[in-house]
């Protein structure tokens, strides 16, 4: 996948994180695409407004997607380096390819998932760094019950 088609995807999962800090939550988003570039599903992790700690943004995205036939093909599109616990649903379903916004304030199973045959597509976007960083700052204690710390 070519970067412009990949940071048109990210736009997504970025209006998503955006919504998500809107609502007190924690800023990342993402979406699920097909192999034919439709949009499946997209969705923000909600682990404050659900008080729900395993609703994820890329766990909102895949489920708001629904059922799929095969996720081959598909391309899940997250604003953060995905953690162990949405890397293992990247393989657990098959998904072929992950567009990751920044890996710099976190950084997950991107390279677990790209050893076992996932295309990455590491975009170091600055807007997704300047979300986390800003959110991590102004609040410590909930990004570390986030990410198990
Ligand atoms: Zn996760």
């Amino acid at each position: 996948m070519d970067q412009d088609q990949a940071r048109a995807r990210l736009a997504t999962a970025v209006a998503e994180a955006r919504t998500g800090l809107a609502e007190g939550g924690i800023p990342i988003g993402a979406a699920l695409y097909g192999a034919d570039g439709t949009l499946l599903g997209r969705g923000r992790n909600r682990r404050v407004q659900d008080g729900d700690p395993s609703m994820h943004a890329e766990t909102a995205a895949f489920r708001a997607a629904g059922r799929q036939r095969t996720y081959r093909g598909t391309t899940m599109v997250t604003t953060l380096s995905p953690c162990w616990y949405c890397s293992g649903l990247v393989r657990q379903f098959g998904i072929s390819r992950v567009v990751i916004g920044e890996a710099t304030t976190f950084y997950g199973g991107q390279d677990w998932l790209a050893e076992h045959g996932v295309e990455i597509v590491l975009l170091d976007d600055p807007e997704c760094v300047d979300l986390m960083r800003t959110f991590i700052h102004d609040n410590p204690a909930l990004w570390n019950e986030d990410i198990g710390e």
